[in-house]
């Protein structure tokens, strides 16, 4: 089995260090003998909807934002179809906005997103910044550290992550974290998110493999340290 991953715009929206999220997906499959492409997909690149089993982007400044933003769009009816196969998409903070309907950034143009999550993000008077502790409807918690003035609403039937215990989430009003439409997950967590949240990763890299290989059970590897990161994360101040 191979697990093909593209980055969007890896030279881009870099700064927050969620390429870890690359790091974790990939050494997981590897580490379960699966085969790993990964290709940095940059502005203007062609995009094969068929091709690719999970796509990544990661947070940026708004003004990387507003550089990636028109590229993204010409790339949407291409995505939105990969979506439509149920490939995966993780999509982190200044990536997570941009998949909505807009970003209003504080200053410049509004940016508009390509929908693939019935959402918008407005920014506002303050930065949301440290650390986040979400619960998930089956019990389980996902850690990690944001940082973004952005505030993200979403849509009526549109599911969160969970719900917010410590930090403040989509908009730091309604105790919302992230969102999922179908295979299609966007999330503020930085820290990056993945290597302190391994089931989470691990239902990802299934939902990826599902496209093309079906049902894939994944084998159990040692999560120890994984595991103790992912305790000390929920005891972190806010
Ligand atoms: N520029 C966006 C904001 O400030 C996204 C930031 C990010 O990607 N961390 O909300």
């Amino acid at each position: 089995m191979e697990l093909r991953i593209a980055h969007l715009y890896a030279h881009f929206l870099n700064i927050y260090g969620d390429r870890g999220n690359i790091v974790a997906l990939s050494k997981r499959a590897m580490w379960r003998d699966i085969d790993v492409e990964i290709k940095a997909i940059d502005l203007k690149d062609e995009i094969d909807p068929d091709y690719w089993d999970l796509y990544f982007i990661g947070g940026g400044q708004d003004k990387q934002q507003i550089v990636i933003a028109e590229d993204l769009l010409a790339k949407a009816e291409r995505l939105r179809d990969a979506a439509n196969q149920k490939a995966v998409f993780l999509t982190v903070c200044g990536g997570y906005q941009l998949l909505g309907h807009y970003y209003r950034p504080h200053q410049g143009p509004e940016l508009r997103g390509i929908s693939l999550i019935d959402a918008y993000t407005v920014a506002g008077n303050r930065r949301m910044i440290g650390n986040v502790v979400v619960k998930r409807n089956d019990g389980s918690t996902l850690v990690g550290f944001e940082n973004h003035s952005g505030k993200t609403f979403l849509g009526k039937d549109v599911q969160s992550l969970g719900k917010v215990v410590v930090g403040n989430g989509n908009n730091g009003e309604d105790k919302q974290e992230g969102a999922q439409a179908g295979t299609v997950y966007g999330t503020y967590l930085h820290g990056s998110l993945l290597p302190k949240n391994p089931a989470f990763t691990d239902n990802l890299i299934q939902q990826a493999l599902a496209r093309r290989y079906g049902d894939v059970k994944l084998r159990q590897l040692n999560d120890t340290l994984e595991e103790q990161a992912h305790k000390r994360a929920l005891v972190l101040p806010a």
